[in-house]
C-alpha cells in the first residue's frame, strides 16, 4: 500500500456517536473577553451531540425532547471540559519508551547502570539494549558520565541510552565499537551540528550530542511495520488515558504515516492525530504536495516539522552569546540562514504550515528572520500560521516579533519546570528573562499552543496546566514560582491546551470549545480545573481522568 493511495480512504469508517450529556459540571471552555483576556465560559446544564457534533446546549429535559432516542451519558457529578490537546508530542516515541529501559528520575549514574544491567540479564549477547530518560543534572556532580563503568557492567550488549531531551545519547564500549569510533578512528571529527564528547586521553566518553548520535543510531536494527504499529497503538492508548483527545505529532516519519493511515482505515484510531512531516529529511516539493491532502478529520497531515538547533540541557541549543556555564560555546545551529529560508519557502509554496523547533535565542531569531523574509515574498505564509516550536529562549528584541509576524508560540510548560533547576546557570540572569516566557510571546492572533513534547516530558496535560499556573515543579519548588510574572490563570492555561492548540491547526471554528456547531471532543475529570488558582493548582497532580471522548465516542474509560 503506497502512502499516496491512502489519501483516497473514506471519512465515514468510524461511526461517530450521538449522545445526550448531563448530570455534572459542563465547562464549555474559554473565550476572549472584551478587554482581550482569556476567561472561562459559563457552565451549561446539558449538551446534545449528533454524529460527533454538538447540535444543542441547554436544559436536559428540552434536549431530551429534541433527541428522544439518543443514548445518555450521566456525568454523575463529574466535570466535563473541552478535549485536551497536546500541540507537540511524539506518539511513536511514547510507545517506544514504554518498551525501553525507563531511566526517567534516575538519581545517580550507579542507579542507571543497575537498571541497564538488569535488562541485559534477559537478553542474548549482541542484542541491543535501548533506554531513555537519563538526566545528569539530577546526579551528584551533574557531570556527563563516562561509558567505562557502564561498559564494565554491560560488556556483551551494545547499549544506547537517550538523554531525557532526546538530544544526546550515552553508549557503551560495544556500541562505540560497532560504530567504529574506537582505536585509530576515535579521533574522527565532530559532524556538523553534533559533538562527540571526549575524555582527556582523546577517546570518546560515550556521550554523543545531536547529529553525532547518528554514528550509533544507524546501526540499530530497523523497526519493522509490526513494531511501529504496536508502539503507535501503545502511544495512542497512553495519550487517551491521560485525557488527550488530539495530538500534534511532530516529525511523523513515512512508516508511521503508513501505520496511522492504516489504523484509521481499519477504524482502529480512537485518537485525533495531526501529523507534521519530518521536513529536515523528507522535503521534496513534489513529495510534500503528494502528502498534503492525506487523511481526514481524525488523522491528517497538518504541516512540516523542521528543526534548527538542539536542546538546552545538553548545551545544543544555539545561543547568540556564550553559555554562561561554558565560555566559548554557543550551541549547535544546524542550518545556514539561506538553508532554513529555502525550507520555509518550500513550505509556503506548497501551502503547508511550517512548525520549526527552535530553542536557543539565535535559533529563534534565525527562524523569525526566515518567516519574515518569506512572508514578504509569499504573504499567505501568515495565513498558514507558522509555528515556533518550544520558543524556549527568545531575545528581548524578538519578543514582539511573534505577534508582528502572526507566529504561534508552541510551548511546553513542563519543560520550564524541569529545566528551572539549571536554566539560569546555562543562560545567566539577564537572558533568563526571555526563557519559557509564554506570557511575553502570545497575542490574540498568535495564541499559545501548549503541549508536553512527550516522551521528553510526561504526557499528562494536567501536569502541564499545573506547571503553567504555578511555574513550580511537582514538589512545589520554588515556592512562589520561578519567574512568577509568567504564570497563567487556569483559563489561560487550559485555553492553550484546547482553543489555542485548535487555533494552531486552523481549527478554532470547529474544535477547542464546546459550543453548538463544534465537534464534540471532551475530557471528564473528578475536579473542576477552572476553579483553581496558583495556590490550589497542586490538586491537578492528584486529579483523575475519568473519560476521554473523541467525536462523541468514549475513547478511554477510567471510571
Ligand atoms: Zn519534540
Amino acid at each position: 500500500m503506497s502512502i499516496v493511495s491512502l489519501a483516497l480512504f473514506g471519512a465515514a469508517l468510524i461511526p461517530s456517536q450521538d449522545l445526550l450529556i448531563f448530570g455534572g459540571t459542563i465547562r464549555p471552555g474559554v473565550h476572549e473577553s472584551l478587554d482581550g483576556r482569556l476567561v472561562a465560559l459559563e457552565p451549561v446544564q446539558a449538551m446534545l451531540v449528533q454524529d460527533g457534533w454538538i447540535v444543542a446546549v441547554g436544559e436536559v429535559d428540552e434536549l431530551r425532547r429534541q433527541g428522544p432516542e439518543v443514548p445518555e451519558l450521566d456525568l454523575e457529578g463529574m466535570v466535563l471540559i473541552p478535549g485536551l490537546q497536546d500541540a507537540h508530542g511524539h506518539l511513536l516515541g511514547l510507545g517506544e519508551m514504554l518498551e525501553q529501559v525507563n531511566l526517567v528520575g534516575v538519581e545517580s549514574y550507579g542507579e542507571l547502570i543497575r537498571r541497564v544491567a538488569a535488562a541485559a540479564k534477559d537478553l542474548p549477547p549482541g542484542a541491543w539494549i535501548q533506554g531513555r530518560g537519563w538526566d545528569q543534572t539530577r546526579w551528584p556532580g551533574a557531570e556527563f558520565p563516562h561509558h567505562s563503568a557502564l561498559s564494565e557492567a554491560v560488556p556483551d550488549n551494545p547499549v544506547l541510552l537517550e538523554r531525557i531531551d532526546g538530544h544526546a545519547v550515552l553508549v557503551n564500549h560495544a556500541a562505540l565499537d560497532k560504530a567504529g569510533l574506537l582505536g585509530a578512528k576515535s579521533s574522527s571529527p565532530d559532524p556538523a551540528g553534533g559533538r562527540i564528547l571526549r575524555d582527556p586521553a582523546g577517546q570518546p566518553t560515550g556521550v554523543l550530542i545531536d547529529r553525532a548520535m547518528g554514528h550509533v543510531t544507524r546501526w540499530l536494527p530497523p523497526a519493522k511495520e509490526a513494531d511501529v504499529r504496536r508502539r503507535m497503538l501503545a502511544g495512542v492508548q497512553k495519550a487517551l488515558s491521560v485525557g488527550l483527545c488530539c495530538v500534534h505529532d511532530m516529525g511523523t516519519d513515512r512508516l508511521s504515516l503508513k501505520v496511522l493511515a492504516g489504523l484509521r482505515q481499519e477504524g482502529q484510531l480512537p485518537l485525533r492525530v495531526a501529523a507534521y512531516l519530518p521536513g529536515n529529511s523528507l522535503l521534496g516539493p513534489g513529495e510534500l504536495l503528494q502528502l498534503k491532502n492525506l487523511g481526514d478529520h481524525r488523522f491528517r497531515v497538518a504541516g512540516v516539522k523542521l528543526m534548527v538547533d538542539g536542546a538546552l540541557g545538553s548545551r545544543g541549543a544555539w545561543l547568540l552569546a556564550d553559555y554562561e556555564d561554558e565560555p566559548g560555546h554557543r550551541g549547535l545551529g544546524r542550518f545556514e540562514d539561506q538553508d532554513i529560508l529555502r525550507l520555509v519557502r518550500i513550505c509556503a509554496e506548497a501551502q503547508m504550515q511550517p512548525a520549526v523547533h527552535a530553542i536557543g535565542d539565535a535559533a529563534c531569531r534565525q527562524v523569525l528572520d526566515a518567516f519574515g523574509v518569506v512572508q514578504t515574498e509569499i504573504p499567505s505564509l501568515r495565513d498558514l500560521r507558522p509555528r515556533l516550536e518550544h520558543a524556549q529562549v527568545v531575545a528581548a528584541g524578538d519578543w514582539h516579533r511573534l505577534r508582528a509576524l502572526g507566529v504561534i508560540p508552541s510551548m511546553q510548560p513542563t519543560h520550564a519546570t524541569s529545566d528551572l533547576r539549571w536554566a539560569e546557570q546555562r543562560l545567566g540572569a539577564d537572558r533568563v528573562r526571555g526563557a519559557y516566557a509564554w506570557r511575553r510571546l502570545h497575542s490574540a492572533t498568535s495564541p499559545l499552543a501548549f503541549g508536553s513534547d512527550f516522551p521528553v516530558e510526561r504526557p499528562e496535560p494536567l501536569e502541564g496546566i499545573y506547571a503553567a499556573m504555578t511555574r513550580q515543579d511537582g514538589k512545589g519548588q520554588p515556592s512562589g514560582g520561578w519567574l512568577p510574572d509568567q504564570r497563567l490563570s487556569a483559563a489561560e492555561a487550559i485555553g492553550a491546551f484546547t482553543r489555542g492548540a485548535a487555533f494552531a491547526l486552523g481549527e478554532e471554528n470547529t474544535r477547542g470549545v464546546l459550543k453548538v456547531g463544534f465537534a464534540f471532543d471532551g475530557t471528564v475529570l473528578d475536579l473542576d480545573p477552572f476553579e483553581l488558582d496558583a495556590m490550589s493548582a497542586e490538586q491537578l497532580l492528584q486529579a483523575r481522568v475519568l473519560l476521554t471522548l473523541v467525536d462523541g465516542e468514549i475513547a478511554f474509560d477510567g471510571r
